[in-house]
């Protein structure tokens, strides 16, 4: 149970039965080279783990066999077969969910509920594309009665999954089960901070039926094992999740072989809050919108963008529920955990150094801290910065943190020009009453998903992805299952 798991962890200070060495051909193998990493757990700053530091020639063995088994055993196997396994593997994943949920726990940082949350979802999604299997259905076009004219979804191929730390099993999900719905073979590689979920995942796949070769997972760092999978001609697809540093590395890559990709990078997202909202409601939502896993989601509410007429009752409400929230370790379930690593801690108290050189008003937060039981840990406290010019660095980058600016707007209109001011274009939140400014808001905001009235309303029935450079190409959803088919349209004369 995770009371056991918790208890195991406290005492020993790591976890019996952590995978170990990739997964590869449906087993765990030994590297060819022989290196391991330290897996540090953020709510400690401890090593609690290592695992496989790989190389190129790990990522040749993955995708050969990745190709193998696509070639050979599933693109043709029944789309029902394909689905009972993916409906076993969500099954398998609910029965895992105490440990797969403290090993997320302890790799990303995040409260144990979240991690909870993130299993549960995973879960989900299996099911979700398991059910999608056997309905990707093909049109037919009226070409005239001597004439028959359909299309048919192929797979792509082999398809490459580049995994970021904030979600690596959420991540894992809602690639690997469209991906393998659809006919398709993995090779994923987790980051370097979060290796072990997506190993998990793997093996719960294999546990679940799936043949060998169809789920590989290999880890180690982005240069030694991500930049040569995304290289790789037996390569025909990349979902990259990640920066936009690298997502543009990424993309330069897939384009000298002119690969597939799908791009999720970062964000900014504007959360609208106008005056006739449901106040307590609201706060709430703001509030889950930006300290969720300390801040760190790519489609996070960053920037509170609020009517000027509650500006001030709204902020001393929010103000009040932030100097509320508990801090500490993941596993004793905070509010908020920590941020994940040392360096990226220093990123984010970066901004709010230079935010304190330019005189903004920090009106919660805005300081390094620690786990308050232990002392240890990479904490950041929970930050919200009044009165940000819309040109500043804080409301224009991405802090990747628990750090929330405001800003006022006169109107809607003033709203939706600050909202799309901005060069990333993920998700946005709206918060009002009025169900047609909502929706005007909704047609006018440049972002790739909307919530109305509850930020991350929505699940894997809804289609997730950016505009601007928040990337392109849509996860999620049936359009999700899509980017892992390639359309062939037939034309005959009868
Ligand atoms: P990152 O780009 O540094 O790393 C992401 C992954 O890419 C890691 O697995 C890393 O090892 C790998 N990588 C690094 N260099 C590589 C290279 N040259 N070739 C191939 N792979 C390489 O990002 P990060 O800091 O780990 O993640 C945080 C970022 O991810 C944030 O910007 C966040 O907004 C974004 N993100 C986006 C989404 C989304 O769905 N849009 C979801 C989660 C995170």
């Amino acid at each position: 149970s995770a009371a056991e798991l918790t208890a195991e962890y406290l005492e020993t200070g790591t976890l019996e039965g952590l995978p170990n060495g990739h997964f590869i051909d449906g087993a765990f193998s030994r590297p060819v080279h022989n290196r391991s990493m330290e897996s540090l757990d953020p709510g400690s700053a401890k090593a609690f783990a290592s695992f496989t530091a790989g190389t190129e020639a790990d990522v040749d063995d993955a995708v050969s066999s990745a190709r193998k088994a696509f070639d050979t055993s599933w693109r043709d196997v029944l789309p029902v077969e394909r689905a009972r396994i993916l409906l076993r593997a969500s099954q398998l994943i609910l029965e895992n969910i105490d440990r797969l949920a403290i090993v997320e726990c302890l790799d990303s940082g995040k409260p144990l509920n979240e991690a909870m949350g993130d299993v549960r979802g995973a879960a989900r999604t299996f099911e979700y594309y398991a059910g999608a299997c056997d309905k990707l259905q093909g049109d037919s076009f009226p070409l005239g009665p001597d004439y028959l004219g359909y299309s048919i979804h192929e797979p792509v191929g082999v398809t490459a999954h580049i995994i970021p730390w904030n979600f690596p099993i959420s991540t894992a999900a809602r690639g690997f089960a469209p991906a393998l719905a659809a006919g398709c073979a993995v090779v994923a590689k987790p980051a370097e901070q979060t290796p072990f979920t997506a190993l998990m995942l793997a093996e719960v796949l294999s546990q679940a039926g799936l043949p060998h070769g169809l789920c590989n997972v290999l880890t180690g760092t982005g240069q030694e094992v991500g930049a040569p999978l995304t290289r790789h001609t037996g390569v025909d697809h990349i979902t990259f999740t990640g920066s936009v540093l690298t997502g543009s590395t990424v993309m330069k890559t897939a384009a000298d072989d002119i690969t597939r990709v799908v791009l999720e990078l970062g964000g900014k997202s504007p959360v609208v809050v106008m005056k006739d909202c449901d106040k307590d409601k609201t706060v709430a939502g703001v509030l889950g919108a930006i300290y969720e896993h300390a801040g760190q989601i790519c489609s996070a509410g960053s920037r509170l963008i609020i009517d000027k007429a509650i500006h001030d009752e709204f902020l001393e409400k929010l103000v009040a529920k932030t100097k509320a929230l508990s801090l500490g370790h993941g596993l004793r379930d905070p509010n908020v955990g920590p941020v994940n690593s040392a360096q990226h801690l220093d990123k984010i108290n970066g901004f709010l150094d230079r935010a304190k050189a330019r005189g903004l008003n920090i009106v919660a937060g805005g300081n390094v801290t620690v786990d308050p039981e232990t002392g240890a840990g990479w904490f950041f406290e929970p930050t919200i910065v009044d009165g940000v010019d819309q040109a500043d660095e804080l409301a224009q980058e991405e802090v990747f943190g628990p750090v929330l600016t405001v800003q006022v707007a006169d109107d809607a209109d003033h709203a939706v020009a600050l909202a799309n001011d901005c060069q990333y274009g993920l998700v946005a939140g709206i918060f009002t009453r009025d169900f047609s400014a909502a929706h005007q808001m909704a047609r006018q905001i440049d972002a790739g998903q909307i919530y109305i009235n509850e930020y991350f309303a929505g699940g894997v029935e809804v289609p997730f992805g950016g505009n601007k450079k928040s990337g392109f190409g849509r996860e999620k959803g049936i359009e999700g299952l899509k980017s892992y088919c390639k359309t062939k349209s037939v034309a005959a004369k009868i």
